[in-house]
């Protein structure tokens, strides 16, 4: 073999450890990008504008609608996690100020634009002498398509973990589907591998919302299983074709799916109701804490009844001052109110709010002294020297910029 010869077998041979090496990092690179989750964003953002340019009905009766949203600055988008929320902001006629609401995301992260799903919310059946849900009836009756609406976020701590190792059990209830549809959405592209079980709760088909996108999305991804719960189904409504079980979702039903797949990621949203029955219902049958994922959509008009505040004062016949240095009111915290803001508004003191569920940091206010405490800890990530007095009570005198 004359040396030109071999300098071109040596030549080859790097060559083809080039390509080898090369497609190897681009596979195992391709593999990274698709089971890492996005970067967590910040818990606060400022507001920006966005311009609604769709409108989708999600199901037959239209009381959820969903909203395509771009920014109108035209700057990319802020990256979320599939189950975290937008907080709005919207001013229906005749309102003195912003309405602040959180609306989940129900798409998947993509480039270019945000989808939010608003669910219409009527008076409470006792109560049909109340308003109409003040942000909701807004978006379905005056939101359209050119419309620019305030957005902030994305923020939240409920979003799907990323590790397709653990199967993922995913609870829903009624409108409380829209952060599992982000999620689903998201896994079947990352993942589609990891078995995943949805448990979707409505009352009928009226309001089954989604359908043909999560028919078309299980269909897709045999690993992928779900289970539709109808309270009360229509006289047309069938058993087999359009639910899998009548009544509610409670751990008999649960269970065995538990059973099935094993150790797993569980996520619940939905009504206050059903979280109160069933979160407290997993833990009792094992689910690990670091395994189970919660988050409630109350409603925020609606005042919580009044009872002792978390940390008993009251009870114990203590009272606290607090003082509210703009209104130059000082009144006495005797525990009777569940939490500062509903204390505040009791008193007439006006504090700006938005979720009242320590979500959205509208109601975010400076604690000039003293100090709060915290039933869970918040979503929202609280300045230092402030505070959410939507969720928090006082644990000494305070003061308070309001
Ligand atoms: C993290 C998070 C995510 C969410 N994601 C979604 C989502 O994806 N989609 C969605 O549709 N919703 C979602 N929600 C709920 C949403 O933020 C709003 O709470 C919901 O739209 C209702 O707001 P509203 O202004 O329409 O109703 P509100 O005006 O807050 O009224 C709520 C209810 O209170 C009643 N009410 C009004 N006044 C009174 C009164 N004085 N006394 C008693 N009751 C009264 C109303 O009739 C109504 O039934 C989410 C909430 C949170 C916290």
């Amino acid at each position: 073999m004359t040396a030109l010869q071999l300098l071109g077998y040596i030549g080859w041979a790097a060559l083809i450890q080039l390509v080898v090496w090369t497609a190897l990092g681009v596979w195992l690179g391709r593999r990274r990008a698709r089971l890492s989750p996005p970067p967590e964003p910040a818990a606060t953002a400022p507001w920006r504008e966005f311009r609604v340019v769709r409108r989708v009905l999600e199901d037959p009766e239209g009381s959820q609608c969903s909203f395509h949203l771009v920014p109108v600055d035209g700057q990319p988008l802020a990256d979320f996690r599939p189950g975290q929320f937008l907080t709005v902001s919207v001013v229906p006629p005749g309102a003195v100020r912003p309405v602040v609401r959180c609306y989940s995301l129900s798409d998947r992260p993509e480039p270019g634009q945000y989808r939010i799903t608003v669910k219409r919310v009527p008076p409470p059946p006792d109560r049909p002498d109340l308003p109409p849900g003040l942000c909701s009836g807004y978006f379905h009756d005056h939101v359209a398509v050119g419309d620019v609406i305030g957005v902030r976020g994305p923020s939240g701590a409920f979003f799907l973990d990323s590790d397709p190792g653990l199967p993922a059990l995913m609870i829903a209830g009624g409108v409380g589907v829209t952060p599992m549809v982000s999620m689903l959405r998201w896994q079947a592209r990352a993942a589609p591998e990891r078995p995943v079980h949805l448990v979707y709760a409505v009352q009928n088909s009226a309001v089954h919302a989604f359908r043909p996108e999560l028919q078309a999305l299980f269909r897709s991804c045999p690993a992928f299983h779900q289970t539709v719960v109808y309270a009360s189904p229509l006289p047309t409504d069938v058993r087999g074709r359009d639910h899998d079980r009548e009544g509610y979702v409670d751990l008999a039903l649960v269970q065995p799916i538990l059973q099935a797949l094993g150790r797993c990621a569980v996520y619940v949203c939905g009504p206050p109701r059903m979280m109160e029955g069933l979160v407290p219902a997993l833990r009792e049958v094992g689910v690990d804490e670091a395994d189970l994922h919660y988050e409630a959509f109350g409603p925020a008009s609606a005042p919580r009844p009044a009872g002792l505040s978390p940390d008993g004062a009251g009870a114990a016949g203590v009272t606290l001052p607090v003082r509210f240095l703009r209104s130059g009111r000082t009144l006495d915290w005797t525990g009777r109110s569940e939490n500062l803001l509903d204390f505040a508004e009791g008193a007439g003191v006006d504090i700006d709010s938005g979720c009242r569920a320590g979500h959205c940091g509208g109601c975010e206010t400076r604690l000039v002294s003293g100090e709060v405490r915290y039933a869970r800890p918040p979503a929202w990530e609280v300045a230092q020297d402030h505070c959410l007095p939507c969720v928090c009570v006082p644990v000494s005198a305070v003061e308070l910029d309001a």
